[in-house]
């Protein structure tokens, strides 16, 4: 039977048809309905939100050397926060199979770099599989696992946005079935990497690395598709499709077992070719290595490593290799109508904070999430974003710094349970005096959604018990911990005050749900009476999708208005109010 499937369905898909019995993630687009998709095989698959990646590494990794087929899910950069232990997961080795499903976001749709996880596999020295489609991204998921039982090495399946994404037709097949009995052997030398015994572990892999470079000689996810000799195109992943399409005379090396490099058969294609091309997206990092092998080949040098590539892009590519004018880009169906930058959404109760942080000379250490948006005008109350945990540890840093404005560390509930905890330690045990907020909407709501630590419910949809950011900040040694209603903007101004004036570490917790995941207005809409609006333009300032100009008078878009009542706090004429009410 043959369906439609997304790659990242196909992913889960593959992982449900392969035996995994244990899946573990944290969202992250492009790779967050991998998880989501192997949560409905729940009477197959046990499957978890983790705090973070590098927990949701360390689960999957230990299920593994307990025999169990296991996976983890990410996107590129959580990848960074579960290098630790890919690196000596390498050494250690598995014993049921282990794919890390990484899903990397070329062209930064939603995500702070462009970062290519293929770097990871080299220097972890395990192999990496790329799909170029969703039949593949099922097939590869199982090749990996094969791979890395026979290996006994964790592997890598890394996906782009454009194959987690895209939908195209999957041949499914049963599950297979495993009569496994469960259980770690006690084997210190194979699974304690003190130096003794690490050093042994480093000749393993090494050996380990040139058997798999063999493997990938004769993988099927490698192939060679001979057609015109004038030019020859090694590539992988999406760029594959994109070729097809630019070249489609072109003689193709087609990687799917990407790493280790099957240096015969790069060999062996170059022979055949007059011209060498490398199209890939992101690094280069097929083009080095051609080159290390003595190739002669074209890449960089007519295809930016900046960005996403697409057929437009490669068409432009190919007219300069040939001398040409770039062919005039093709109108896009989006051109000519107005641009609609990202916002917050009306109703968000993050718009309250940002509009009373607004009132003081602060400095805004900010967070990966929707409050991200936060940055734009006229909120513009974000100064500088780095990572995932980064807004608490960040503010501590400007702290010490010696600004001479007040620091406040902006992050929400699910990332302060990701990396939010330990900056806040490091707040107390160094005496710092920042305001910590945690955006507290009780979900994980810029990936769609997902539960985490403090919603009371697991990702099998199994109520659990609930983590209280407050009671944690209290634990980590934080004595001023308010809660606040971020809606009630006066209550809220009131405490972000007291505690910027304050001599010590604070911590507010801004509480209200995310409305689009409680699917319910916050209250009744609102109404502009335009005798009693005097133009100041004030409710604008709040940056709310549903206030619209209406020539120089604002109006409310009353199928947008979300219902918080935000611009009627702060209209000063009284010129807002519900429509139940009038
Ligand atoms: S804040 Fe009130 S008076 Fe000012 S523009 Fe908005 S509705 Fe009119
Ligand atoms: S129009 Fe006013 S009440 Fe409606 S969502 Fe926007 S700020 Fe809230």
């Amino acid at each position: 039977m043959r369906e439609l499937l997304s790659g990242n369905e196909a992913i889960a898909r593959g992982a449900y048809e392969s035996g995994v019995t244990v899946a573990t993630g944290y969202p992250g687009t492009p790779s967050t309905e991998i998880l989501e998709n192997v949560a409905r095989y729940r009477s197959q698959i046990y499957s978890e939100w983790s705090p973070n990646e590098k927990v949701a590494f360390e689960v999957a990794a230990a299920a593994s050397c307990a025999g169990a087929r296991s996976m983890v899910t990410m996107k590129h950069v959580g990848l960074n926060v579960a290098a630790d232990p890919l690196m000596t997961l390498s050494y250690i080795g598995v014993e049921g199979g282990f794919v890390a499903c990484v899903a990397d976001d070329p062209g930064m749709h939603s995500s702070q770099n462009e970062q290519d996880t293929r770097r990871y596999a080299r220097f972890a020295k395990i192999p990496i599989f790329e799909p170029a489609d969703s039949q593949e991204a099922k097939d590869f998921f199982g090749l990996a696992l094969e791979v890395s039982e026979k290996y006994r090495t964790p592997t890598i399946l890394r996906s782009t946005t454009r194959v987690s994404h895209s939908r195209s037709l999957v041949e499914l097949e049963k599950r297979e079935a495993l009569d496994r009995e469960m259980g770690m052997e006690k084997n210190p030398p194979r699974f304690v990497p003190i130096p003794v015994w690490g050093r042994m572990m480093k000749e393993k892999v090494a050996d380990r690395l040139s058997s798999l470079a063999e493997e990938a000689e004769r993988s099927l996810a490698n192939r060679i598709e001979r057609r015109d000799r004038s030019l020859g195109i090694i590539t992988s992943s999406i760029s594959y499709q994109y070729v097809r399409e630019v070249w489609p005379q072109a003689s193709v090396l087609k990687l799917g077992f990407s790493y280790p490099f099957p240096d015969r058969l790069i060999r062996e294609f170059a022979d055949g070719v007059d011209e060498v091309l490398v199209v890939e997206e992101l690094d280069d990092f097929l083009e080095e290595h051609v080159r290390s092998l003595s190739i002669d080949c074209r890449g960089r040098d007519v295809i930016s490593g900046v960005g996403e590539l697409s057929v437009g892009r490669l068409l432009a590519s190919r007219a300069k290799m040939e001398g040409r004018e770039p062919p005039s880009p093709d109108r896009s169906f989006a051109q000519g109508l107005p641009a609609r930058p990202p916002v917050l959404c009306p109703g968000c109760p993050h718009r309250g904070v940002f509009y009373a942080l607004g009132r003081h000379e602060v400095v805004v250490a900010g967070d990966i999430g929707c409050y991200s948006l936060a940055a734009f005008r006229p909120l513009d109350r974000m100064d500088i974003i780095l990572c995932m945990g980064g807004g608490v540890s960040m503010a501590h840093g400007f702290d010490k710094a010696g600004d001479r404005r007040a620091v406040v560390g902006v992050v929400g509930d699910s990332t302060f349970f990701h990396s939010g905890i330990t900056g806040l330690i490091d707040i107390v045990y160094n005496r710092g005096r920042s305001t910590i907020i945690v955006l507290d909407n009780r979900t994980t709501a810029m990936t769609g959604h997902q539960d985490h630590p403090g919603t009371g419910r697991t990702l099998q949809g199994e109520a659990t018990k609930a983590l209280s950011i407050q009671e944690i900040g209290r634990a980590c040694g934080i004595d001023r911990v308010t809660t606040v209603n971020p809606y009630d903007l006066r209550a809220t101004e009131a405490a972000i005050a007291e505690e910027l004036a304050a001599e010590e570490p604070s911590l507010i917790v801004s509480l209200a749900p995310c409305p689009l995941r409680e699917r319910r207005p916050v209250g009744p809409v609102r109404v502009i009476d335009t005798d009693l609006c005097k133009g100041c333009n004030k409710c604008l300032k709040l940056g709310c999708p549903a206030i619209e100009l209406e020539g120089d008078v604002p109006r409310i878009n009353r199928f947008l208005c979300g219902g918080c009542g935000l611009c009627q706090e702060v209209c000063p004429h009284h010129a807002i109010s519900s429509m139940e009410a009038r």
